[in-house]
């Protein structure tokens, strides 16, 4: 089974459109999502303006502010002030990756928790690995569902996620052990990640190098999330070799077309949510 995280996302988008719209009739208010963009590489302009269109066509009030690669760490903390105190805006995301002069980690903390849908800012990290409320980070967010659609119940199953960042895998494994897997966390160092990988009932792959997890890397009837986005010549691939993959697994999330949209979808999720806990 190919999962079809198109038709998936487009269903969450729709459920949080008609949400939104019955708010606005109710207490004549919608979620408000800021975006800060800093520079202009070229494949964060392209998210974020995903981001503000579909933002825009669910009824979320989006802005995306932009400032030239040569602004200061100062003007972006106190920009992030004024929207922590922004009543209408309910989620704030500054894009990544950010240039040299501005530090990751401080942007990430200034975010008031409560707006911070990307589910970056250590209180959230935090609430999450100890199995409490928290935002999660959308993409790893996005992959639990497509996961949970294919399997209602993980319990016992072993994932193996290939990955450890803050963005993908750490919070991908956090998710997984509160469903009750055995979870398995593999990265650049793993000594035989092969042998490790076909222990996996599920499999998620966040690495960045394309068409890394083989046929006999995988178990077969196992669940295949591929989080990868890798140009290979004009083609966008994934980490798994789809085409030698797709008959040995149960179910398998192309690129494009799997994960990808569900980021996008789980973004606007996360905005709505932001937005009824204040
Ligand atoms: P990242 O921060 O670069 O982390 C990559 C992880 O993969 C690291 O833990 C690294 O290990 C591990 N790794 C690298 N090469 C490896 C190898 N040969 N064998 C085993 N492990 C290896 O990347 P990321 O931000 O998590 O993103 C991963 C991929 O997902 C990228 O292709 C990115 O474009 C894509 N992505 C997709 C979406 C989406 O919406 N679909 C969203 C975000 C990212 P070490 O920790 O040991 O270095």
């Amino acid at each position: 089974m190919i999962i079809d995280g198109k038709k998936e996302a487009a269903l969450i988008r729709d459920k949080i459109k008609k949400e939104i719209a019955s708010l606005k009739i109710d207490r004549n208010k919608v979620p408000g999502l800021s975006v800060i963009l800093i520079g202009d590489f070229a494949p964060s302009l392209i998210y974020v303006k995903n981001k503000e269109k579909n933002s825009k066509e669910v009824g979320i009030n989006s802005e995306i502010i932009r400032y030239s690669d040569n602004i200061t760490e100062k003007e972006i903390l106190s920009k992030i002030e004024e929207l922590n105190k922004n009543e209408n805006v309910s989620g704030i995301l500054v894009q990544l990756p950010l240039p040299k002069q501005i530090n990751k980690e401080k942007i990430i903390n200034a975010i008031h928790p409560k707006k911070d849908v990307d589910g970056f800012h250590p209180i959230n990290v935090g609430n999450l690995s100890s199995g409490y409320k928290a935002i999660v980070p959308c993409t790893p967010l996005g992959c639990l569902l497509l996961i949970k659609k294919i399997e209602k119940s993980l319990s016992g199953k072993h994932a193996v996620i290939i990955g450890r960042s803050n963005l993908n895998g750490k919070p991908m494994a956090q998710l997984l052990l509160k469903e009750n897997c055995t979870v398995t966390v593999v990265h650049s160092k793993t000594k035989d990640l092969k042998l490790e990988c076909q222990k996996a009932d599920i499999l998620v792959a966040a690495v960045g190098v394309a068409n890394l997890v083989k046929s006999d890397w995988v178990k077969k009837d196992s669940i295949i999330i591929d989080v990868g986005i890798n140009k290979l010549g004009d083609r966008l691939v994934g980490d798994v070799d789809f085409e030698s993959v797709k008959d040995k697994a149960k179910a398998i999330t192309p690129v494009p077309g799997g994960v990808g949209p569900m980021t996008i979808a789980c973004l606007l999720k996360n905005t709505l949510e932001c937005f009824k806990a204040q």
